[in-house]
């Protein structure tokens, strides 16, 4: 059922206090994790090391039980197997279009034009952003650049996607169209692990929650236990739902 653990992991920053500190996290199959915490509490550090841009400093994460190998060939596929999204969508879009952006990672995986392009419109349509396809990424509403975002990491057919504060800066509508789209991802068999610190959106909408504060998981488990566990709650500096 667990298939991304992160087990005692430490890392800091260089010259910086330990942004995580031993650990603890199990990702279920097939689920809607929130890593919920305040500000600066480790989450994006933490999504960093489960795709496998950060190497811990101790600890170790794994994937259907293997550990994750630090040589470079090693890490790519890793990385195609957990995708990452960042908080800002300009980190993730540069090219002339929306449908360049999103086969940038499908070409570089070496695959036929034919098959890149089948990627590309599948993953536009389940963000139903095909109708941008045209599009410059700087045309698009902030919104429409968070899903052209995502695209681009569904294009690569990931297992497991991290999305870093999916609904920061968007509208309530904006919200319920990109959850409705990444849904029908873990409909489609995609496990979803998310940050937030929004209290309400991990109550509405998580399966999972594993509450975060400095550097450590106080408590995870069944988003309706975790979140009636005001103690656990107070402990990560945030207000029941
Ligand atoms: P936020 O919600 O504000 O993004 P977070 O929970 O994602 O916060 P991180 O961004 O992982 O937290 O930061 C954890 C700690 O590491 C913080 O104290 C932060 O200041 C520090 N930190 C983050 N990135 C760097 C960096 N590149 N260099 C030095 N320190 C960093």
């Amino acid at each position: 059922m667990v298939i991304l653990e992160a087990c005692g992991l430490h890392y800091a920053y260089p010259g910086g206090a330990p942004a995580l500190a031993g650990l603890d996290l199990a990702v279920r199959r097939g689920r809607r994790l929130a890593i919920l915490g305040p500000n600066g509490a480790g989450k994006t550090t933490l999504l960093l090391h489960l795709n496998g841009t950060l190497e811990p400093k101790s600890g170790q994460v794994r994937i259907d039980g293997a550990a994750m190998a630090h040589g470079r060939a090693q890490r790519a596929s890793w990385r195609r197997r957990v995708g990452l999204v960042l908080q800002d969508p300009d980190d993730q879009l540069f090219a002339g279009t929306v449908a360049e952006d999103v086969s940038f990672g499908p070409l570089n995986l070496g695959l036929d034009e034919s098959v890149v392009a089948a990627r590309v419109a599948e993953a536009l349509e389940s963000l139903r952003i095909a109708d941008l396809a045209d599009r410059p990424p700087h045309m698009l509403s902030f919104g429409q650049k968070k899903r052209a975002a995502i695209a681009g990491a569904v294009a690569m057919r990931p297992d497991i996607l991290l999305l870093d504060e999916p609904s920061a800066g968007l509208d309530p509508f904006g919200t319920v169209h990109l959850l409705a789209a990444l849904d029908r991802l873990c409909q489609g068999g995609t496990t979803l692990v998310f940050t937030t610190h929004d209290v309400d959106l991990a109550w509405s909408w998580a399966d999972d929650v594993a509450l975060f504060a400095t550097g450590q998981v106080v408590r995870q488990g069944e988003a309706e236990t975790v979140l009636a566990d005001h103690q656990a709650l107070a402990a990560a500096h945030l207000k029941p739902p």
